[in-house]
């Protein structure tokens, strides 16, 4: 029950309509007993920093950021976590005595979610399909986890040449290089690869959309993580399947993101059995 001593927390985005993140916090919060109520807040362009500084004025216990915020915002933050700063994006505020600290959860997010569905980092020759803004922050991410090397494949190679040089220096040694999309065929014969699929192509209403569309490519994996989780088996995940990879999509990823940042909130653990209802729960929402 709302109350005068129930906590809030938010999201800052644009658009917010179609977000997950409410099923995610508030289920989270009833089944603790916590008393806390999570609210979508749409937020105009170039209004990022009001909505920063109208949340701490109303007393938000935290809030997550989203497309497309989530670097505009930093300027307005008290101070920064480090993963945040190094990937120069943050998706969660958490309040802090002087203002929100900002923090990225969807990179651990992958994380938690790639170790419940047993894929390996250390030691891995890992492709990552696309070179935005997550393609940079998965760079990150599997560089601080022990891949052994990672190719950027990208349809514009100066993007994918900027991120490998800007980890490198971060790693500081040469982990990650840069391919055109079209140029798979160099990577040696032989080897497989766990393929992160970073990229919006397969996404709804694009279901048929693939970022390649040659078995050859396929057989290279062994295991295609797709980070699009609608529609929730992409061609992409089909395409590795048939060429008898292993493949998952990125709804693990969503729901993991979420359960980092209550837990930074709240201060409170959450479970792994309570994190496969939460999982169902979000599934259902999905559907719906
Ligand atoms: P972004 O910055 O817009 O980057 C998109 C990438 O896709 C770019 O590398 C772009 O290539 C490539 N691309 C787009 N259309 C293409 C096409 N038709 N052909 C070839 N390449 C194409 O996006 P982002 O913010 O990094 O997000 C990427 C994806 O991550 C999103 O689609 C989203 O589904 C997923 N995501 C998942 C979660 C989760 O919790 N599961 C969270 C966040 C994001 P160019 O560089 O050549 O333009």
């Amino acid at each position: 029950m709302v109350n005068g001593r129930t906590r809030t927390c938010g999201l800052i985005g644009y658009p917010v309509e179609h977000t997950l993140s409410p099923v995610i916090h508030n289920f989270l919060a009833e089944q603790m007993g916590d008393n806390l109520v999570y609210v979508p807040f749409s937020v105009n362009r170039g209004l990022a920093g009001d909505a920063v500084r109208g949340a701490w004025a109303l007393n938000l216990l935290g809030c997550n950021v989203t497309v497309p915020y989530k670097s505009e915002v930093i300027p307005y933050l008290a101070q920064l976590d480090p993963l945040a700063e190094q990937i120069g994006a943050v998706n969660t505020l958490v309040r802090s005595c002087n203002g929100f600290k900002g923090y990225n959860t969807d990179m651990p997010g992958l994380y938690r979610a790639m170790v419940q569905d047993q894929v390996a980092i250390e030691g891995e020759r890992v492709l990552i399909l696309g070179a935005g803004g997550v393609a940079r922050a998965v760079a990150v991410l599997l560089a601080g986890k022990g891949a052994s090397e990672v190719v950027i494949l990208n349809r514009t190679i100066e993007k994918a040449e900027a991120i490998a040089e800007e980890v490198n220096t971060l790693a500081r040694k040469a982990l990650v290089r840069s391919l055109p999309l079209g140029e798979y065929d160099c990577l040696p014969a032989g080897e497989r690869y766990l393929a992160i699929q970073a990229t919006s192509v397969g996404m709804h209403p694009g279901v048929e959309d693939v970022i390649i569309d040659e078995t050859e490519f396929y057989r290279k994996i062994h295991t295609g993580y797709d980070l699009i989780f609608n529609p929730a088996d992409t061609r992409f995940m089909q395409l590795t399947r048939e060429s008898g990879g292993r493949s998952f999509n990125g709804a693990r990823m969503l729901l993991y993101q979420g359960i980092i940042a209550y837990e930074l909130w709240t201060g409170h653990p959450v479970e792994e059995a309570l994190a496969g209802k939460a999982y169902v729960r979000m599934l259902e929402a999905m559907k719906g």
